[in-house]
């Protein structure tokens, strides 16, 4: 899962980030409201945290010029004015959800989970096929009720393709989904990893589409 952050504070960008690398996304940190907008237009994400009090652009300008693309990617702003003027304006601008300053980083994990979850498709706090359930907030995963020990990438690459249950993934968004910016990518990481869930949970569990990618689940 792959997270742009927008925010031009340092220490709170800083510790939100960390935060967001601990709980295994690919965090994306743009300092402005103009590199934010560029980021968007250049890279697909699960969800944007973003800032309303921004430099070169505002966060609400941002979301305003997001959805007029019709772009749904979900969001979740964070706003310092504890006022509801400004959540209303952000939640009628196209904001999924909202946190006030200072929050809980608890809390904005979980909301988070809730916002990519709604944006999936599904109502459950857990993801399920075949036996294998994968629960995003304990970070926990079974087969047949038994747990299975994960690398983190292999949580990750599991986690993104059970919330494109039924949908083909190229290698190319499932290395998008893996990876921030800066962060090296091996060539056959994708493959090596596939490797490794299919041995922990059979060789039928993730299908090969040949020339389009992976699929869970049955193509659409
Ligand atoms: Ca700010």
């Amino acid at each position: 899962m792959r997270v742009l952050l927008v925010e031009d504070d340092p220490l709170l960008g800083d510790g939100v980030r960390a935060g967001l690398k601990l709980a295994d996304y690919a965090v994306d940190w743009v300092r402005d409201g103009e590199a934010g907008r560029l980021a968007l237009l250049d890279q697909t994400y699960d969800a944007c945290v973003l800032d309303l009090g921004l430099p070169r652009r505002d966060g609400l300008s941002l979301l305003k010029d997001l959805r007029g693309r019709g772009n749904a990617t979900p969001v979740l702003i964070l706003t310092a004015r504890d006022t509801s003027a400004d959540k209303v304006s952000g939640l009628d601008a196209g904001a999924d959800d909202y946190l006030v300053k200072p929050f809980d980083l608890a809390e904005l994990q979980a909301r988070l989970r809730a916002l990519i979850r709604r944006a999936g498709g599904a109502s459950t706090p857990t993801l399920s096929h075949a036996g294998v359930v994968l629960d995003p907030a304990a970070k926990r995963v079974s087969l047949d009720g038994q747990t299975v020990t994960l690398s983190a990438r292999e949580f990750a690459l599991l986690h993104d393709l059970l919330s494109h249950k039924n949908r083909i993934r190229a290698r190319g968004e499932l290395e998008e989904s893996l990876y921030a910016w800066g962060e090296e990518v091996e060539s056959n990481t994708v493959e090596v990893y596939i490797h490794h869930l299919r041995k922990k949970f059979g060789a039928e569990f993730i299908r090969t589409v040949r020339g389009l990618g992976y699929l869970v689940g049955e193509a659409g």
